[in-house]
């Protein structure tokens, strides 16, 4: 599962845990990006602060890892290198899955070298409150669609949320509640 984590938060992990239930995977890799090339024009909080989100809370699930492939390759991170780095670090034996929102997939057919991208991993969309799941636009064969229980966070609004003075509890995992304020993160 790919993603900007800034922060991570249970959106991103139920949806992990459901899709690993279903699809029966034997672990969820979380791999926060290098550089978002989606979000060039908005300020990104740095590679380590979200890498170290991802591992606090992640780390109680025996099941979820936190890669460091898009942070350690530099520059803007696309799926398809990704899912390249991922086959050669877990051998070709090893069958990938990409699970992503409703909201990205709306958008996948515009990433780089989506036909690539298609024959390296199985994509599972998984639905997201506010946007329609669909996979009308794609090709057969290369998506499964899956209902989430349905959590209405993003990480747009916990930022919003912390430069206000507002909670964040029971939206992200306390330790990453505790490490926004140590590090002093979304603050104007
Ligand atoms: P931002 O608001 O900064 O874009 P985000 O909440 O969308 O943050 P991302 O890191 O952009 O989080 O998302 C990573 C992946 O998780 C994407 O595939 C996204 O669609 C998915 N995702 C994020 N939030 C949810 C949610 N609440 N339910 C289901 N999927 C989600
Ligand atoms: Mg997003």
């Amino acid at each position: 599962m790919g993603g900007t984590f800034d922060p991570i938060h249970h959106g991103h992990l139920v949806a992990a845990s459901e899709v690993a239930d279903r699809f029966g995977l034997d672990e969820v890799i979380f791999v926060p990006t290098g550089q978002p090339w989606q979000k060039a024009d908005e300020p990104v909080s740095s590679a380590e602060d979200r890498y170290l989100m991802t591992v606090i809370a992640t780390a109680s699930n025996p099941r979820f890892q936190v890669s460091r492939v898009d942070i350690d390759r530099g520059g803007p991170t696309y799926t398809v290198d990704t899912l390249r780095d991922l086959h050669a670090e877990y051998g070709p034996k090893v069958q990938l899955f990409f699970i992503t929102g409703a909201d990205a997939l709306e958008r996948i057919l515009s990433w780089k070298e989506v036909d690539r991208m298609f024959e390296l991993a199985h994509f599972i969309g998984v639905t997201r409150p506010g946007f329609e799941l669909s996979d009308k636009h794609l090709p057969a064969d290369t998506v499964s669609l899956v209902q989430v229980p349905a959590m209405a966070i993003s990480s747009t609004d916990c930022r919003a949320r912390v430069s206000r003075g507002e909670p964040v509890w029971y939206l992200v995992p306390d330790g990453v509640v505790q490490y926004i304020a140590k590090r002093r993160l979304y603050q104007r």
